[in-house]
């Protein structure tokens, strides 16, 4: 089976990668792991959107767009015909299996929401099949649906990431509606750090997107195996998070869900808001509640109260405090209660290891009143993030 990193070795060598000389990770922040994957609460889970966005896939054009050209392996200069092919890993034929056990024909209302194909978008692209793509390994399994790396046959072979989602089960889970608006608003959104959908299409039984392959995988299970991250690796993220944040709410989109597991790296380890709402993970952690996790809410939504877009800077505040400490900085494990009263109570505490700038920018992003948070455009220029920005690397692991 093929690894990612030789996958990530193929790209490179086709200049899809910038950066040339890592540097490795200090060994010195292992902790214990505490990061298991979380499901998304699924009120939590929603984008305020109202945005129109320009049309970057017209009609009249039928080829890919260059970005993902360059998102998927295919050099937009024409070295086309004699690059190396890149090893996608070996199908496990799931798709056939989950299909003969999983799912039903939706009809009705239901299945008019569900008919989501983006050749007939507002935004469309050109039509897509099942049988247009070559099945590689497996990458993961949703709640709704498996994923797989897979390469379009046509030349010139496009490498993404395919997720299915079973319309019965999203029925289901009566989330048809919201998964509709946001595979659409998701289709619109265009910035380095949030990862593309190119396009997406049905059959009877399911939905499959078409998303950018995040070579590097999930952020969460990195933050797993280091315990934390440096300063550095954490600013690095942060700055990429307050930039794409800049960019959704420039859009009109409130993410409201932000946490390690919405994360996926690219193959220059840069960071992609991979997660939308409409893939509610598997159960079975720590942040598992009736309600989903209370870890990244701000006071305003767990009094209940109106919120609005300053929602997302408390959770870059927390995400910060996370990548930094390894945890949650209002989590109690005895009780949810206990998080819930921490959080309205901004009972903010520091370990002495954590740096003086970092604790200014968390302090000023964790602020009660939501107008108080430091705004994003302010993030970008805290000297905390300025000191480990680096105009070669584009990636948050070095
Ligand atoms: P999800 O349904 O989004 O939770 O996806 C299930 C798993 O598939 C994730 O945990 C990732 O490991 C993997 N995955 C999802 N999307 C991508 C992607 N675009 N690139 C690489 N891996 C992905």
């Amino acid at each position: 089976m093929t690894s990612v990193g030789s996958v990530m070795k193929q790209i490179a060598a086709l200049e899809i990668s910038a950066k040339s000389n890592p540097v490795p990770l200090s060994s010195t922040s292992i902790a214990k792991p505490t990061h298991s994957k979380q499901p998304s609460q699924t009120s939590v889970a929603k984008l305020l959107t109202k945005f129109a966005a320009p049309k970057a896939f017209p009609k009249s054009k039928p080829t890919q767009p260059s970005n993902l050209r360059q998102a998927t392996g295919e050099p937009s200069s024409g070295l086309g015909a004699n690059r190396p092919a890149i090893d996608i890993g070996q199908y496990d034929g799931g798709l056939e299996t989950d299909n003969e056990k999983r799912g039903e024909v939706v009809h009705g209302e239901a299945a008019e929401d569900l008919a989501l194909d983006s050749s007939i978008s507002r935004e469309p692209t050109r039509e897509w099949h099942l049988s247009d793509f070559d099945m590689g390994r497996p990458l993961g399994k949703g709640k709704f649906g498996r994923v797989y790396m897979v390469r379009t046959k046509s030349a010139p072979k496009y490498i993404l990431a395919l997720k299915t989602l079973y319309k019965s089960e999203i029925v289901q889970s009566r989330v048809e509606k919201q998964i509709r608006r946001e595979i659409e608003i998701q289709q619109n959104l265009r910035h380095p750090n949030v990862l593309r959908l190119y396009g997406y299409f049905h059959d009877s039984k399911r939905i499959f997107l078409m998303l950018e392959f995040a070579g590097k995988g999930e952020l969460y299970k990195q933050l797993s195996k280091h315990g934390h991250f440096s300063e550095k690796r954490s600013s690095r993220y942060i700055d990429q998070m307050a930039d794409a944040l800049m960019y959704l709410h420039g859009k009109h989109v409130i993410h409201r869900d932000i946490k390690p597991e919405n994360l996926l790296l690219g193959i220059n380890g840069e960071l992609k808001i991979g997660d939308f709402g409409w893939s509610v993970h598997a159960p079975g952690n720590r942040r598992m509640t009736l309600c989903g996790t209370l870890d990244y809410l701000p006071p305003e939504m767990v009094e209940g109260k109106e919120h609005n877009e300053k929602v997302d800077y408390w959770a870059l505040g927390v995400l910060t405090y996370e990548f930094l400490i390894g945890n949650p900085p209002f989590e109690d494990s005895s009780s949810v209660n206990n998080t819930y009263r921490r959080i309205a109570k901004v009972d903010l505490r520091f370990p002495s290891t954590i740096s003086p700038e970092a604790k200014d920018l968390i302090s000023k992003l964790l602020q009660y009143d939501p107008e108080q948070r430091l705004a994003l455009s302010t993030v970008l220029c805290h000297p905390w993030i300025v000191k480990y920005r680096s105009k070669n690397s584009v990636g948050g692991d070095t």
